[in-house]
């Protein structure tokens, strides 16, 4: 499982808590984060920047200081909230990763953190109210897939015109990969797999240059 954010702690998670400021029971409509080494946000999935702006009441983002809102390739909102700096432009690309504020307490926020909210739609007042649970809809939607089985490593390479199983060959030594790789242990060429550095490595031992 892909760990968000691990950059950050999470000061306060999403769903009915008391108000920070009025004490009434309310919703809170994302997570709140802080950043524990250098304060850059960095954008957590692509997009485009559909917002970059601070946020005046009536916007769908008001009471948000600084917002960073970010639309994803299904068509949600990802809102980067009470930002210190913002450092992207409204209809700029974002790739995950990309610096995209700096994490700050700009509009109602008791101290720096990053609000993170994601909103299923973007439209009316920038989908206010349709937010959603941060994670499960990351885990849900954008948990990296695993990579891919790496291809076979190539049986051999090509060194000074020739490889190293036509080398052993030519001097009449077992060539097949459990032998070469008895040869290369014995070489001081440890977890040989067949890379081509490891061939030309082996090459270069056997036959002296
Ligand atoms: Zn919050």
């Amino acid at each position: 499982m892909v760990n968000w954010f691990k950059d950050y702690r999470q000061t306060s998670a999403y769903g009915m808590r008391k108000d920070p400021f009025t004490g009434v029971l309310r919703k809170h409509t994302g997570i709140d984060l802080v950043k524990t080494n250098n304060k850059n946000i960095l954008a957590f999935v692509p997009g485009t920047v559909t917002f970059a702006n601070f946020a005046q009441n009536g916007t769908g983002f008001g009471g948000f200081g600084n917002v960073v809102a970010i639309r994803d390739s299904r068509g949600a909102l990802h809102c980067y909230c009470h930002l210190a700096l913002i450092r992207v432009k409204t209809g700029q690309t974002i790739q995950a990763g990309e610096i995209i504020g700096v994490e700050g307490a700009t509009g109602q926020a008791t101290g720096s953190h990053l609000h993170y909210e994601i909103r299923l739609k973007s439209s009316p007042n920038f989908g206010l109210s349709s937010d959603t649970e941060p994670r499960a809809y990351l885990n849900k939607h954008f948990a990296a897939p695993s990579p891919p089985p790496s291809p076979p490593s190539p049986p051999s390479t090509v060194y000074r015109g020739i490889s190293i199983v036509d080398y052993l060959k030519s001097i009449r030594v077992d060539s097949s990969f459990a032998n070469r790789k008895k040869i290369a242990a014995a070489n001081g060429i440890v977890n040989y797999t067949g890379t081509a550095s490891q061939n030309t490595q082996l090459l270069r031992k056997l036959r002296g240059f």
